[in-house]
């Protein structure tokens, strides 16, 4: 049999994306915010519901970008989890910056707000928190500390494209939402991202930062870098996002086999979906105590599983002379105990049966 993925890029049909692309060829203009990165911006703010998108080219670049937009002070604390993807901690860092680790929720595994307030310091210039897995963040209680706090709150939502909650568009949370439209994330441009907001006055300073600061032939306002998104990966967008909701609705279908078949399994703790949430089905973690010896045995039967995220941040080989893991318990313990099982569009109800099979044998 073959082996499992744990992750598979669905691609549009070849013929698809060459009537994307065809028109490059007669403009031959492929970068720099031509009409594919045009298109693309403007379907996008209609289906995530966002008044801008700023399109650059990761979700890295993203999260770099909005914290020098919204211009913390330099040396100033950005107060995120150590339970995330490497990129959301190396933006603070690397935007000389300050992480500050809190835990997150037990039941959830995005921050928690109760802990939040007494890490929260003069020198504290934002709150980042995750939309981890797909799981929507407390984001009512985060917008109260932030604001009684005049802290700027940046949401890491790579992991939560086409969200709701409460009828509103995930994105529309904070003072900035990121996401990540890399080839692994539920919506992807091959590589790119996005930093979504409703502020008119953020708008052209954003294409300054991606694109060198210049706005004329003769006219260089500001130390930009370069993060534009090229137009083959805004074509491979529009593509993918004729197709977004049938590709949501096969993750949807496999979730719920997963659920039939393992929620009778007293070992395993499964996700839930928080109410009020319309969720993308982005990963299937569960938590089991042996997870390592689950891991393994899934491998040894073909099936790739992920440690999805191990170890936290503050345990990188980078940043573990600064931190001490243990200040963040349930995130280290769930960091010892996750695992994302397969999950994607392509896979069948079959290969659901098979994993679970596995698992449960
Ligand atoms: C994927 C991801 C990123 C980085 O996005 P890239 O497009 O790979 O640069 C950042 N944060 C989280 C939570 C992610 O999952």
């Amino acid at each position: 049999m073959d082996r499992l993925p744990v992750i598979r890029t669905s691609l549009p049909d070849l013929e698809e994306y060459t009537n994307e692309i065809k028109d490059l060829w007669d403009s031959h203009w492929i970068t720099n915010m031509g009409v594919k990165h045009e298109k693309l911006q403007a379907l996008l703010e209609e289906h995530l519901h966002v008044k801008h998108i700023d399109l650059v080219c990761n979700g890295h670049h993203a999260l770099e970008n909005a914290m020098e937009v919204l211009e913390l002070p330099a040396g100033s604390e950005v107060i995120t989890t150590p339970f995330t993807f490497a990129s959301t901690v190396h933006a603070i860092v690397r935007r000389g910056l300050i992480p500050v680790f809190c835990d997150i929720k037990p039941d959830d595994y995005t921050m928690d707000p109760d802990k939040l307030e007494a890490l929260i310091t003069p020198n504290t210039s934002a709150i980042l928190p995750v939309h981890v897995y797909g799981n929507v963040c407390d984001t009512e209680a985060l917008e109260d500390i932030a604001s009684r706090h005049g802290l700027k709150l940046i949401f890491d939502a790579s992991h939560a494209f086409g969200e709701e909650y409460k009828e509103r568009g995930i994105m529309t949370y904070g003072d900035i939402s990121t996401i990540s439209f890399h080839a692994t994330k539920v919506f992807d441009t091959i590589e790119g991202g996005a930093i979504c907001h409703d502020r008119d006055d953020l708008v052209e300073r954003l294409t300054d930062i991606k694109n060198f600061g210049i706005r004329g032939p003769e006219e260089v306002v500001y130390p930009g870098g370069n993060a534009k998104l090229n137009e083959f990966s805004a074509a491979m967008g529009i593509c993918n996002l004729r197709h977004i909701d049938e590709l949501i609705d096969k993750r949807r279908q496999l979730t719920l086999k997963y659920n039939e078949l393992l929620s009778d399994v007293s070992w395993l703790k499964l996700n839930v979906i928080r109410e009020g949430v319309r969720s993308n089905y982005a990963y299937y973690p569960v938590l089991c105590d042996d997870r390592d010896g689950l891991f393994a045995k899934l491998k040894d039967n073909g099936v790739d599983a992920r440690k999805y995220f191990f170890p936290i941040a503050s345990e990188y080989e980078c940043y573990k002379s600064r931190y001490d893991s243990s200040a963040t318990p349930v995130a280290l313990d769930v960091s010892r105990r996750v695992i994302t099982l397969p999950l994607f569009p392509d896979m069948s109800l079959t290969d659901v049966e098979r994993v679970c099979s596995i698992i449960r044998t």
